[in-house]
């Protein structure tokens, strides 16, 4: 089946005990047991929940997965996936990896004796000499936050493989309907569900996906032990966004990028759909579409914070991935805890998530706060 379909119907039947169409959204703590040990598969909603097990389902269809695990939110999806690793293992990241990654591997797990090193997107091209005997996990996000890099999944994955470690990728900016990893030899995709698959600027939730039934054991196990599990009503909201898949975003971000790139009030645009963009080709062919994310240098820091709080439709936010379109700048924001880290983003970067609405008003805006800046500034 394809793609839409699934997403409206897998994990989605009727509900058995009333033919609800919609899935029901089961607020309860508990289940009640006709004697010890005999229920229905569900005992307690720490272990199981049946909406959360339909977002479960849905979401691993879509990643062609044969397992899905629903976390609180994305980082609680990342912490239990590192709980896979034990102190004095070894594990490589892209070095422009999420701020909120970073912090957490350099500030919670390196203190207690795992070893993390962080390689530059470009370094990938020959990522098998940076891996040794002690490297248990690979880590990439393609395209990359907020860079947009592109890593070429397969290559990451033969890399990683060969040298006995699993290749986790985040697709949280790519989503299913773009990209799968799993189709390209990864071993675990990771999403914080807070963005596209939610939608709607309006639940923080993550989940993982792996075909693999040992490490799916293993995360259903530390899902369970470690409690970071989202509550029905959040998968219930995650569940119903995921009916409509983020075309839209990609459409608009396309023609945005490509009117960028031609201002004269814009340095340098970061767009895998650009032709011009380093990882255009690699992108084109593991991803149907390049997405809703573009960053651009403005011509300089002050420009760049004077430009984020004129634009009107684009609102000044962090996050990404809703139907709204947002505006932020990078280093005093969402990646400020990376400023003294391996990766630090420009001063001047400015980054938007496109969203839905029409692309000519979209671009009015920009252009409008673009020329705007350019006034105050001569
Ligand atoms: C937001 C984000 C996360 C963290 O997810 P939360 O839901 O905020 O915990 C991880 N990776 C990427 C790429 C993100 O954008």
């Amino acid at each position: 089946m394809d793609f839409e379909t699934r997403a409206i119907h897998e994990g989605q039947e009727p509900d058995p005990a009333t033919g609800a169409v919609t899935v029901p959204i089961y607020q309860t703590s508990t289940y009640v047991q006709d004697a010890v040990g005999e229920h229905k598969g569900y005992d307690y909603s720490r272990v199981a929940n049946p909406t959360r097990t339909a977002l479960q389902t849905c979401l691993a269809s879509l990643e062609s997965a044969e397992h899905g695990v629903a976390f609180s939110s994305g980082l609680g999806a990342v912490t239990t996936i590192m709980h896979l690793l034990n102190p004095g293992d070894r594990a490589v990241l892209i070095a422009d990896v999420y701020g909120g990654v970073y912090r957490m591997t350099s500030q919670v797990y390196e203190p207690k004796g795992y070893v993390f090193d962080y390689l530059p997107a470009a370094d990938f091209s020959n990522l098998g000499e940076h891996l040794d005997e002690r490297t248990r996990l690979v880590w990439i996000e393609t395209p990359s936050n907020p860079m947009l890099n592109v890593i070429d999944i397969r290559a990451a994955a033969d890399a990683a493989h060969a040298a006995g470690a699993i290749l986790v990728v985040d697709n949280t900016f790519a989503t299913p309907f773009l990209q799968r990893p799993l189709e390209l030899g990864a071993d675990i995709v990771v999403h914080s569900t807070t963005k596209y698959l939610g939608g709607h600027s309006d639940v923080i939730g993550g989940f993982a996906a792996t075909s693999d039934p040992t490490i799916a054991e293993r995360l259903y196990f530390l899902q369970k032990s470690l409690g970071a599990v989202p509550g029905p009503f959040d998968c219930w909201l995650v569940v119903r966004v995921l009916a409509v898949p983020p075309r839209r975003h990609g459409e608009n971000a396309h023609v945005i990028a490509a009117r960028l790139s031609r201002n004269p009030r814009v340095e340098k645009v970061f767009y895998p759909g650009l032709p011009t963009h380093p990882g255009h080709e690699i992108a084109a062919r593991q991803m149907r579409d390049f997405g809703g994310m573009i960053s651009f240098l403005a011509e300089s820091e002050e420009e760049a914070v004077g430009l984020v709080a004129r634009t009107k439709l684009f609102k000044l936010a962090e996050s990404l991935g809703g139907v709204e379109s947002l505006i932020e700048v990078p280093a005093r924001m969402t990646h400020a805890s990376t400023a003294d880290a391996p990766f630090a983003a420009p001063r001047n970067l400015v980054r938007l998530s496109v969203g839905i609405e029409s692309v000519e008003d979209l671009i009015t805006d920009l252009e409008s706060a673009l020329v705007r800046s350019a006034t105050t500034a001569g």
